[in-house]
């Protein structure tokens, strides 16, 4: 059975935990940078290569300002996103804006940070235009849309998603921005999520290059940038194989030098969204269990729930689970892995064979690094848990606090009800 590696052991862990008391989740600094530089490095045939950091994916500010030294920008899709971006020191063309269905007031923000602008639908030129204005650069989403085999379960097939412009409406928005103003072209797609197969993200470099090429011959229109989206699936199963970077970036070259050099288009920058595949393996959820409970299955009670990590009961997403201290003992022992919520969808994981866990026990939720805490809610009153980071010098430190019931209640006035309780 595949196993699945911690950056701490037991006892460096317990005395976290002695110091933060569960849950929380931690990232690992160190495993974060290498990671980073290992994407930059596999792009560094590129003029220009830069990964946007997906701020959806991991949004806090201390993860950002890692990322932003290793020469990272950031990918926003909301006012909040963009000021995080923003309060990290980021700024201009270090910013993406890919949104969609976007408020007036997000794309001022946008406007005003010189972000780059990822319009997401032909409706939007002129909506953009009265409300900040048509920048001098800026980009499309395409959708390519049953031309593209694939999408799935996050994100959907293409032709089913919301996102993203048509291929005839892509050759409508450029002329029509051009004549608003623009002068520097962008394009942009994300067509798949969590994938682990590196010849996808090679097809749609591929198609990318080519339409491309052809928005330059039908309508003398110079791509600059070709942003691929985030999308590279990590491996949260332990069997599964993670994406081979250097793979990927080997074979997009081999496109890039067959389709963009000899049609003279050299150079163009290619940028990356990703989230996921840069933060995603180096975060872990640390629990305590607090109940063991036996009825018609087995069911382990942890002090995290849904609210802590979403993807098991939204998806039914995979996370391998670790029980510490009991790391080579027989997987002899099922169980339900769950959360405290009146819902019977949290759950960590259904059916999981692991070895015999009691109360008390810590128990690690691997891959929380990315889409982790950051979808976390507050149904049924549950308090989203802190984040802590692992630095690369063994020192721990709180990177956000956990919610309290004051931050539950900082949108209710109690002062106006009839019968008032006592303060
Ligand atoms: C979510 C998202 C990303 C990041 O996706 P990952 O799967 O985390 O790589 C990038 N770009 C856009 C537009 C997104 O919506």
């Amino acid at each position: 059975m595949a196993q699945k590696s911690l950056p701490f052991s037991k006892q460096q862990l317990e005395e976290i935990v002695q110091a933060h008391g569960t849950p929380f989740h931690i990232y690992d600094e160190k495993a974060i940078r290498e990671n980073v530089r290992r994407l930059q490095k596999a792009f560094s045939w590129v003029p220009g290569f830069k990964e946007y950091f997906a701020v959806k994916a991991t949004p806090n500010p201390y993860i950002l300002e890692i990322l932003a030294e290793e020469g990272t920008g950031a990918d926003c899709s909301s006012l909040p996103e963009l000021i995080l971006a923003e309060k990290v020191g980021l700024r201009g063309e270090e910013i993406v804006f890919t949104s969609n269905d976007t408020p007036g007031e997000e794309y001022r923000k946008a406007r005003e940070l010189g972000a780059i602008i990822n319009l997401d639908d032909i409706t939007h030129i002129d909506f953009l235009a009265k409300e900040a204005g048509i920048p001098e650069m800026i980009s499309f989403r395409y959708n390519p849309g049953p031309l593209r085999q694939g999408g799935n379960s996050i994100i959907g097939n293409p032709e089913e998603a919301k996102y993203g412009v048509t291929r005839e409406q892509l050759f409508e928005c450029y002329p029509k921005v051009r004549s608003m103003g623009a002068k520097r072209f962008g394009l942009h797609t994300m067509i798949i999520s969590n994938e682990l197969d590196p010849d996808y993200f090679v097809e749609t470099a591929t198609m990318m290059f080519e339409l491309a090429v052809e928005l330059k011959q039908r309508l003398n229109i110079n791509i600059e940038i070709i942003n691929l989206g985030g999308g590279i699936g990590i491996p949260y199963h332990p069997e599964q194989e993670p994406v081979n970077l250097e793979y990927l970036g080997a074979q997009v070259q081999k496109a890039y030098n067959r389709i963009i050099v000899p049609n003279g288009l050299d150079p163009i920058r290619i940028v990356m969204e990703c989230g996921r595949v840069i933060t995603g393996p180096y975060g872990y959820l640390v629990a305590r269990v607090l109940h063991r409970k036996e009825i018609y299955k087995n069911y382990i009670g942890l002090d995290a729930s849904m609210a802590d990590l979403m993807r098991p009961g939204m998806y039914g997403a995979y996370h391998h689970i670790t029980v510490v201290g009991k790391e080579n003992w027989p997987l002899d022992h099922k169980y339900d892995v769950t959360g405290s919520l009146c819902e019977n969808n949290d759950k960590f994981a259904v059916d999981r064979m692991l070895p015999r866990i009691d109360i008390g026990d810590l128990i690690v939720i691997h891959d929380t690094g990315a889409h982790g805490h950051a979808m976390g809610f507050n149904y049924n009153g549950k308090l989203r848990s802190k984040e802590l980071l692992l630095k690369p010098d063994g020192r721990v430190m709180q990177i956000r606090r956990a919610e309290t019931i004051d931050d539950y209640f900082a949108t209710l006035d109690f002062s106006k009800l009839k019968n008032k309780q006592s303060e």
